[in-house]
């Protein structure tokens, strides 16, 4: 394992968490490294009648608590490293999340936008006929991630089906509603987000009229993190996406600005021609700017390595609640301790969405349907039982809420991994 990767800065918040923790030897070294990855080669028949080939990747890193899960990425920066930390990471958020999985994460290097919806569908179909032998309702399941969404999974979905010559809504979940998707799974990681955050500010006197917030990435999740957040109260200062950003002291328009975002896809071209900007005064500002924002709490929603050693100590926010997967680097989560700004990890901050992909998935093993109510109601519940705990042993050890986020899904990992027996256990004479 490489120094610099993803991977071995991932493993480092592993190596903290462990003075904390009393597991075997045999299931600290098992977590060191991914149980399966593959690599594939997808031959895509463009448009225009060429052939171009796509690398696609699974990683599924640990099975012992269940089958693996994890979402697919579709993004120009996918590479087998960064599918193995997000596989790494998936596998401590559904351990967090008392989810009856492992980890696993997929993705194809390629830019979404380049592709036609034809092209994007033969490559999605195209993938999971590449590793259709990796994957399975009771082995790996598959999910959104970055710019895949429930039209992508229904494809898989259907494909999977057609290969497997049998209706397998399971083996996907985030799918439409139509195919077998889950009331609430859209929402799922910003309402789950959204109740980590009300579990936790009270918890420092942070009520939502004192509170300013900048959200960076205005994506699906973040944008209706946004949303949710303004409508009970919280000041919105700021958002941005990948072309930039709009800062606004007196608070956002959130409703209008999602609107405009939905109909142009660009926040920049939907607020300056658009009446957006004459509802509300705004400065533009780039993606490095909001960061380094004044704000009580910020929301790094966007890709993985926002914060590292170069601009943490520029961060002025108190609170950072990362729904990204890995926005902070382990190097920079030092720094950030040092300057008292609490960080609330994104194993926790955004596990909602996997807690509806697993009630999803109970419904299609079921086949018995639930409201959209009740998803919302479980969700919410488990984001709270899962955060107290989360909170109660950073009491308990006085550590930040990310080591023990580790703390707490180590316990249930290495209770699972020496059940299937330890050394001490076949040395046992009885
Ligand atoms: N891609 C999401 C994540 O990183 C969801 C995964 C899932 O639903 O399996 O948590």
């Amino acid at each position: 394992m490489a120094d610099s990767s993803l991977l071995a800065d991932a493993s480092i918040r592993l190596e903290t968490a462990l003075k904390y923790v009393n597991i075997s030897e045999d299931a600290i070294e098992r977590l060191q490294y991914p149980k399966a990855s593959v690599t594939v080669s997808i031959p895509l028949r463009l448009d225009d009648g060429s052939l171009k080939i796509f690398r696609g990747y699974r990683v599924r890193y640990d099975d012992t608590r269940g089958p693996g899960k994890g979402g697919v990425r579709y993004h120009p920066n996918v590479s087998l490293d960064e599918v193995e930390s997000l596989a790494f990471w998936m596998t401590f958020k559904c351990a967090l999340m008392n989810l009856p999985y492992g980890g696993a994460k997929g993705g194809i290097t390629l830019n979404p936008k380049a592709l036609s919806k034809h092209e994007l569908e033969r490559l999605s179909r195209g993938y999971i006929s590449a590793i259709a032998d990796f994957i399975g309702t009771d082995v790996d399941i598959l999910a959104p991630d970055m710019y895949t969404n429930a039209t992508v999974m229904g494809w898989m979905m259907d494909q999977y089906s057609i290969i497997q010559r049998r209706i397998t809504p399971g083996v996907v979940t985030g799918k439409p509603i139509s195919m077998g998707g889950s009331q609430g799974r859209e929402t799922a990681t910003s309402v789950g987000a959204f109740q980590v955050i009300n579990t936790l500010l009270p918890k420092f006197d942070q009520s939502p009229e004192r509170t300013t917030v900048a959200v960076q990435g205005f994506g699906n999740v973040g944008a209706m993190l946004a949303q949710l957040l303004s409508q009970v109260g919280y000041r919105v200062v700021a958002v941005s996406d990948s072309q930039g950003g709009i800062y606004a002291p007196q608070g956002l328009d959130i409703p209008s600005i999602r609107r405009y975002k939905m109909s142009s896809r660009s926040l920049q071209a939907v607020y300056c021609e658009s009446s957006v900007c004459n509802i509300v005064e705004h400065e533009v500002i780039s993606n490095a700017e909001l960061l380094n924002l004044k704000v009580d709490v910020l929301i790094p929603a966007a890709l993985e390595k926002q914060i590292t050693v170069e601009n943490a100590d520029q961060i002025q926010a108190k609170y950072i609640f990362e729904v990204a997967n890995g926005p902070i680097t382990s190097d920079a989560d030092s720094i950030l301790e040092k300057q008292g700004i609490r960080v609330f990890p994104d194993i926790l901050v955004n596990a909602g969405g996997v807690t509806v992909s697993y009630f999803e998935w109970v419904q299609n093993r079921s086949g018995l349907y639930w409201t959209s109510e009740e998803v919302n109601q479980s969700l919410k519940e488990r984001m709270t039982v899962e955060t107290e705990k989360t909170w109660s042993i950073a009491q308990e050890f006085g550590v930040s809420m990310r080591t023990a986020a580790y703390i707490h899904a180590l316990n249930r990992l290495g209770e699972a991994m020496d059940a299937k027996g330890t050394r001490d256990y076949f040395q046992s004479s009885q």
